[in-house]
């Protein structure tokens, strides 16, 4: 006999996991099924920032979207911290992004300038800073000399991406939740009584009302089949890991980040190769050098880990959120920040999946403004 559940959640990544969270949180029964060990999984490559700047630059509902959930992400991480008794290393102290050139300084000063002018009456705050309010932020390091400036925004910050997608899933569980592995969707189709039937892979059918579609790369041929575009791109990420370190780092600093296990992460490209998530040797040399070049002391750590990963992009770098004209009832959920949004993915997509109560301007995150707009040649 087919499962049962009143919301599938298809994918328990980043998304599914904060989504599945926040239905369950409202009484929803709703079952997780997940993809086996050889998916592409971005939850388990990505960074861990919690990031505001420049964010949404190009559609303002974004900008505020993200604000949104930078304010509510201490609550939400606090919360779970105590549901889970895991420690998220989650901190909000503000965040900075280097400038080691004239042409960033330069960039840096019209993103902002660019963001303001976007969000008019409403606060953008984010500020160029220099080299000695930097080192007075984080005082306990030397700096290279190329740097000379920053952006920074008090709203940026940090947590464990890892510890994260496993308190999301642990408190899910918690609230009753199920969650089933090695259970890759093939197929979504109405059904004579009202409902869906989602076919897995291994020939077990589930019955469900609703259905959201949160599964990463996953996304577009399942939002195909129930008749709605999601024209995201594998985009390569490289990241390096450097042995435990004391803590040195107070801040994010973009591209430089120390963990609350002591590591430090340098990272990240934006390369453009398809569905190949290796790491390679010149990405990591430039990944590496830079990282030398804002802070020389890094040149005597250990490098112990890289890995290369492949982020969910859209064509504008903004989330799609739409429902299926073609099959009410069936949700689709993808974004490229995953970590930075789980806080309004879990405390305010549920009320637009149970009851299409959305906020004001909502509809703007519909995959119909691809239909409007040419980003062929949007770089993000
Ligand atoms: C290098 C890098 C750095 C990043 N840094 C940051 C950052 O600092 N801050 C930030 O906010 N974001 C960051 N991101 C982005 C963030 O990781 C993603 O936005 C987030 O992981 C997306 O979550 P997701 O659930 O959509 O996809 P995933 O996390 O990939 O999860 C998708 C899940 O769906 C499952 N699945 C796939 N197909 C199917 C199917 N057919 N049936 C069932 N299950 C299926 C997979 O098994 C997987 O578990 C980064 C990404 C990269 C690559």
């Amino acid at each position: 006999m087919a499962q049962t559940a009143e919301v599938l959640v298809i994918g328990g990544g980043m998304v599914g996991a904060a989504v599945g969270l926040g239905l369950v949180r409202k009484g929803a029964k709703v079952l997780i099924v997940d993809e086996d060990d050889n998916a592409l999984r971005t939850a388990r490559g990505n960074f861990g920032l919690v990031w505001t700047q420049t964010k949404g630059l190009g559609l303002q509902r974004y900008q505020e979207w993200t604000r949104e959930s930078a304010a509510l992400y201490s609550d939400f991480a606090g919360l779970l911290a105590e549901e889970t008794s895991l420690s998220l290393g989650h901190q909000q102290l503000g965040g900075l992004t280097i400038c080691t050139t004239e042409e960033e300084i330069s960039l840096s000063e019209t993103l902002i300038e660019q963001m303001k002018a976007q969000a008019g009456n409403l606060p953008y705050e984010a500020e160029m800073i220099d080299r000695q309010s930097i080192q007075s932020l984080i005082p306990g390091v030397r700096f290279g000399d190329s740097v000379q400036a920053a952006a920074y925004s008090k709203h940026d910050g940090h947590v464990n991406p890892l510890k994260l997608l496993r308190a999301m899933l642990k408190s899910y569980q918690l609230h009753g939740g199920k969650y089933q592995i090695n259970s890759k969707v093939t197929d979504i189709k109405p059904t004579s009584a009202g409902n869906y039937e989602i076919q897995i892979a291994d020939k077990t059918t589930i019955h469900a009302e609703k259905v959201v579609i949160a599964c990463g790369h996953g996304i577009p041929a399942l939002a195909e089949k129930c008749g709605m575009k999601c024209p995201t791109r594998p985009q390569r990420g490289q990241v390096l890991v450097t042995e435990r370190l004391d803590q040195i780092l107070p801040l994010p600093m973009g591209s430089i980040r120390q963990t609350d296990e002591g590591s430090i992460l340098l990272g990240v490209s934006h390369e453009e190769v398809g569905f190949n998530d290796k790491n390679t040797a010149n990405v990591a040399g430039n990944i590496a050098a830079r990282a030398v070049r804002i802070l020389p002391d890094l040149e005597q750590v250990n490098i112990v880990r890289a890995w290369g990963a492949l982020r969910i992009m859209p064509p504008d770098g903004c989330p799609i959120y739409d429902e299926s004209e073609k099959y009410p009832g069936v949700f689709m959920v993808t974004n490229h920040s995953g970590v930075t949004l789980a806080a309004v993915h879990s405390m305010r997509l549920p009320e637009w999946i149970l009851d299409r109560r959305m906020a004001i301007g909502f509809e703007e995150f519909s995959s119909l403004r691809f239909e409007k707009t040419d980003y062929a040649s949007t770089p993000h």
